[in-house]
């Protein structure tokens, strides 16, 4: 983002430094963030009201247009925050316009059936949140209204306390402070608190500050400002400080602790796994796997074999490699060109080598099916597959 430029009058303004209070001692904070609670550094009342009009101000004149600032419709509101949950707002925009071009009401969603509805989250990834939206949907539209408090959107399927803040705030301005991570991150500095963000007293104690520097006034800008300060430029690593409109009410800044906050809950050590996909090819169509409905992960979506899904097929060359994360998990997939040795190159409906003589309490086959590449944009296609097809050049 580009810094701004400050005018004579904001300058002079900025340039005061805090009236830093810290509760219970009167003495200016070491520059560690091990501090016991009596040394916390916390915005005076006076700044508080402060830090809410610099940050709209700021927002008014720098914000990122995106698509779902331009609406208040709680509708359009809420799948916007369900789509960032876990996505970064320019990944998550052509997907928003191609949900809202496709279901432009929520009678629209209620009506679609879970594979199209899958189809176009497909890439998005965590898609229980795709199926608890349509869950949503469901019972918004046969409620015949979309709920209008925080404790009903709350109830919603997938919606948690986060998501009901920022509908309530944005779509009804409601007084609910929402913080996401970038948030978190702000308010973590601005207070200089080294509190693990991970714990929930945390979080609610942070929730507990933005919502006192909030105040009435517009409650669906100051959560999108705070939200957005933190997205482009109180950055995790390298803050743009100097262009910040709380610099000169910000605790941390002041104290020199800004590389060290927030502090996050320790990474889980990373597993690492490889795993092998195969390019069936016949003519232009490719053949998927489904995974079964009742499997934890991706269930109903399609993706490329594994050699253990097609035990008798013919591995032939090595197409590449790629990487694939899941939380702490690491997974390497090699694919491979493959060719099937029994099975329908005839022309009918391939099933996996050895399925007729599955014993009766074995574990079922998988689902397999040939798809053209014109096909990939109308299933539920998972970004590994995706990744995969990719690779080899397909789709
Ligand atoms: S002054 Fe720096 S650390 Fe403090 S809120 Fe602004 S960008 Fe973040």
């Amino acid at each position: 983002m580009a810094s701004r430029r400050l005018t004579p009058q904001t300058r002079r303004r900025l340039s005061a430094r805090p009236e830093l209070s810290i509760a219970g001692c009167g003495r200016r904070p070491p520059k560690s963030v091990n501090l016991p609670d009596c040394l916390r550094v916390s915005a005076s009342p006076r700044h508080k009201s402060l830090i809410s009009r610099l940050l709209l101000a700021w927002y008014r004149r720098e914000r990122r247009d995106l698509p779902w600032r331009r609406t208040s419709d709680p509708y359009r509101v809420w799948v916007s925050e369900i789509m960032l949950q876990q996505t970064r707002a320019r990944t998550a925009i052509p997907y928003f316009e191609r949900f809202l071009e496709r279901f432009p009401t929520v009678e629209a969603l209620a009506a679609a059936g879970e594979e199209e509805v899958l189809a176009l989250w497909s890439g998005l990834g965590y898609y229980s949140r795709a199926r608890n939206l349509l869950r949503a949907a469901r019972r918004v539209a046969a409620a015949g209204v979309f709920p209008r408090d925080y404790e009903s959107i709350r109830a919603l399927p997938g919606v948690g306390g986060y998501t009901a803040a920022a509908i309530a705030s944005i779509a009804f301005g409601l007084p609910r402070a929402a913080l996401d991570g970038n948030a978190m991150r702000v308010v973590a500095r601005i207070e200089n608190d080294p509190a693990d963000i991970g714990a929930a007293r945390t979080r609610e104690r942070f929730r507990a500050a933005a919502q006192e520097w909030m105040g009435a006034r517009s409650p669906g800008a100051f959560n999108q400002a705070l939200m957005e300060l933190g997205a482009t430029v109180c950055l995790p690593k390298n803050p743009l400080c100097q262009a910040c409109p709380l610099e000169s009410l910000c605790a941390a800044r002041a104290a020199g602790t800004v590389a060290d906050l927030p502090v996050k809950p320790r990474k889980k050590a990373p597993v690492r796994i490889a795993g092998a996909l195969l390019i069936v090819r016949k003519g232009e169509s490719v053949l998927l796997r489904k995974e079964e409905k009742a499997a934890a992960r991706m269930a109903g979506f399609w993706s490329l074999p594994s050699p253990g899904d097609l035990p008798e097929a013919r591995i032939g060359a090595r197409v590449g490699e790629f990487r694939h994360s899941i939380t702490h998990h690491r997974y390497t997939f090699t694919v491979y060109s493959a060719q099937l040795v029994r099975s329908s190159q005839s022309g009918s409906e391939p099933r996996p080598l050895g399925s007729g003589c599955q014993p009766a309490l074995g574990p079922r086959p998988p689902e397999l099916q040939w798809f053209e590449p014109a096909r990939f944009a109308a299933i539920p296609l998972g970004t590994i597959g995706r990744k995969g097809l990719r690779l080899a050049g397909i789709g």
